[in-house]
């Protein structure tokens, strides 16, 4: 099975197109996502997919004129410049994951913001296993964001469900995956998690949810389903490839 990084690109050229370029900040390119507001019965969102020159991606939601930052890497200037065209302030700041391949800055533009920083170490207490997933409600002004626990690529890994869009970190990307954990002894366990998270967001949200990754494009979920398939039906062999990359990258 080749990279999903792969994968998810076949299926990102329609949705790009859907999508506008919105504008270009200093070394930010912004893209607008579609999302629909009034299905939801949201007030006024706006959701910007922002890929600096580095290969991580970020996401700002901005809803009455109050701005969640999920997933800020490098200078944090240019957030504060990009969001202040808006007339809107930084209120949160989210961290899908912790991990060396998306260096955060998210304490660090929280600090300059003065907005409140939630890591996912912090968030792992609020999980709820009630539901049979580990999972919790997050309301953040109007706004009710699902986060849901998708360990795998980290142990800690959350993906926040904002109406139709899934900000997934690195749940859905293979690189990556298993490097640090071989040092611990961990690599097959991880793998095994990571194919029970991949299944479950997949087998759980609706085929026409955005899925927002921190490195690779965006794509629906239906399509990532059909592309996965031969995947989420067989653990051993999705854990004997994530194995396979570890060892070849140590
Ligand atoms: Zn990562």
């Amino acid at each position: 099975m080749r990279s999903l990084f792969g994968a998810i690109g076949r299926g990102v050229f329609t949705l790009e197109a859907s999508a506008k370029k919105r504008e270009r900040v200093d070394d930010v390119q912004v893209l607008e996502i579609p999302i629909n507001s009034q299905e939801f019965e949201l007030p006024t969102i706006r959701v910007w997919q922002l890929q600096r020159q580095s290969a991580c991606l970020s996401y700002v939601i901005i809803s009455q004129r109050r701005a969640i930052v999920i997933d800020p890497v490098g200078d944090v200037y240019l957030y504060q410049k990009l969001i202040k065209h808006t007339y809107a302030q930084i209120a949160y700041v989210l961290d899908t994951h912790l991990h060396s391949d998306h260096v955060s800055s998210g304490e660090e533009l929280a600090v300059a913001t003065e907005a409140r920083y939630l890591s996912p170490v912090t968030m792992q207490a609020w999980l709820d296993n009630s539901s049979g997933w580990p999972e919790f409600v997050l309301r953040i002004n109007d706004l009710v964001m699902h986060a849901m626990a998708t360990p795998g690529h980290t142990l800690e890994s959350l993906s926040f469900i904002l109406a139709n869009v899934a900000f997934t970190g690195d749940l859905f990307s293979l690189e990556g995956v298993g490097k640090a954990e071989l040092r611990n002894g961990n690599v097959h366990k991880q793998a095994m998690l990571l194919w029970q998270s991949m299944s479950h967001m997949l087998n759980q949200l609706p085929a026409t949810t955005l899925i927002l990754p921190a490195h690779a494009a965006m794509i629906e979920l239906g399509s990532l389903r059909e592309i996965l398939r031969p995947l989420l039906m067989n653990p051993t062999f999705f854990v004997e490839e994530i194995v396979e990359k570890a060892k070849a990258s140590v």
